[in-house]
């Protein structure tokens, strides 16, 4: 990002010195994005929303903030271009998803009654992930949701799981799984191959076949 704003730069402002750039993604609750000149630096704000943009996007908004800084006239292309990719159907289910789960407030409980699952990922962060994933936020939901079982939410960086699973009679191993298919997640964040979110890779897929109680777990969410 540093270069594409370099790169803009260079072209608005050919002979002028390059200001420091302190550029970095916000998880913004919308497309905002900021630009500030202090003190001989950039300080550039952009949503998250955009950190997956194609490059010539990315290339667009640099032109855009620049050109509103120094008050140039904004190339056409590039205002079309930035106005073409928000509009596009995935930011804007993208940025709705945001603004209804951003900013509410959670009441998050580890303790269950049956089961901590504080407790149960730190079993596992030592079992499976030599004790380096950093432990988000973990939670059981707040109703005894049957659809969403166990949930990464990136955004809060928090792992929900379903309250139904807080009884006596769930096989430890279930709860496992299902975490430890969230904690997945924490490790093999999603990634966009060519405008595609790949959820599940290869590798997280292989790393989720080493769980050694998988069919029993798998068995059992199956009957829940
Ligand atoms: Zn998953």
């Amino acid at each position: 990002m540093i270069a594409i704003f370099e790169r803009e730069y260079r072209e608005l402002r050919p002979r002028a010195p390059m200001p420091g750039l302190d550029i970095r993604f916000r998880r913004f609750t919308s497309l905002n994005t900021t630009i500030r000149l202090r003190e001989g630096v950039l300080h550039v704000r952009l949503s998250d929303l955009l950190e997956a943009a194609p490059e010539s996007v990315h290339h667009a908004i640099a032109h855009i903030l620049l050109a509103k800084l120094y008050k140039k006239p904004i190339v056409a292309s590039a205002s079309d271009r930035y106005r073409r990719y928000v509009s596009s159907e995935a930011v804007a289910r993208g940025a709705e998803h945001i603004r209804q789960t951003r900013g509410r407030k959670r009441i998050s409980t580890p303790v269950g009654r049956i089961y901590d699952l504080d407790e149960v990922f730190e079993s596992l962060n030592r079992r499976f992930f030599h004790g380096l994933l950093g432990r988000p936020t973990l939670t059981w939901s707040a109703h005894a949701a049957r659809r969403m079982l166990g949930h990464y939410d990136a955004a809060h960086n928090t792992i929900v799981v379903s309250r139904i699973f807080d009884r006596p009679d769930t096989p430890r191993c279930a709860i496992e799984y299902l975490l430890y298919h969230e904690m997945l997640h924490l490790k093999h964040p999603v990634r966009v191959k060519a405008g595609r979110r790949c959820v599940h890779s290869r590798e997280f897929q292989a790393e989720e076949r080493l769980f050694p109680e998988l069919v029993e777990a798998k068995e059992y969410l199956k009957r829940i």
